[in-house]
């Protein structure tokens, strides 16, 4: 793949055309939407298919895995409610797109990735591009244990169920995102944490996404 690092003005356009596109669809987060124009989503794409990162569209990125629609990427984040200095795990770096959001927000950002030609290729991409999480590499199905707690989880692939393990790396008043269904489609699912033992659960609107593939998934 030829990647180039150049933010022109037409991206740069296309870009505000996006957060456009993504307000009408019902993203209301000004803090949301400015993340999203703000991150070159172009850079995370060959540059023959440059026409295609400011579509509303997911996009293969390789390994069979896709880099997520803007708007699924803006509808998870709205619901993480990211405050500054919120440590935050993400399953599912994938292309890398959304742990950059996430940074913009302001979270301290811990992603880990099971595909190792991904994580490779974002451990050096995303640096570049000024973006500083923590990377990992392995099954995120269990979480990061040593890592944990943790204000915020964020899922970014489709699981069967929701794994145990992810809501006792919660800290109290934590909200994990995940989306929960079968391979077809899934509901995304909130749950916040408001006790060591109590949880109270949300189930919102239909996605699809790539399996969660692990010991506590797929
Ligand atoms: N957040 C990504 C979306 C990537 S798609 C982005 O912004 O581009 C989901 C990713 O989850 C894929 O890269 C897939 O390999 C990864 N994945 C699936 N199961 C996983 C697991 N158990 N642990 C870590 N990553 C996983």
């Amino acid at each position: 793949m030829a990647y180039k690092f150049v933010d022109n003005y037409r991206e740069r356009g296309a870009r505000k055309q996006l957060v456009e596109t993504i307000k009408k669809k019902g993203i209301a987060d000004e803090r949301v939407l400015k993340a999203i124009g703000k991150v070159p989503r172009h850079f995370f794409f060959d540059e023959t298919f440059w026409n295609q990162a400011y579509k509303d569209i997911a996009f293969p990125i390789g390994e069979g895995q896709t880099i997520s629609q803007p708007y699924t990427v803006a509808y998870q984040t709205e619901l993480l409610h990211i405050k500054k200095g919120d440590k935050v795990l993400e399953i599912g770096t994938g292309s890398g797109y959304q742990a950059c959001i996430l940074l913009e927000l302001g979270a301290d950002v811990y992603t880990i990735e099971r595909q190792e030609k991904l994580y490779e290729r974002t451990i050096q991409v995303l640096p570049y591009m000024g973006y500083k999480p923590h990377f990992f590499l392995g099954d995120g199905s269990k979480g990061i244990r040593e890592h944990a707690p943790y204000d915020k989880i964020i899922v970014t692939a489709g699981a069967p169920t929701v794994p145990e393990e992810l809501l006792k790396q919660l800290t109290v008043g934590g909200i994990l995102v995940i989306p929960v269904g079968n391979a077809e489609t899934q509901k995304m699912v909130t749950i916040l944490k408001t006790g060591e033992n109590d949880f109270e659960k949300h189930v919102l609107d239909t996605f699809r996404f790539v399996p969660l593939v692990g010991d506590k998934a797929w």
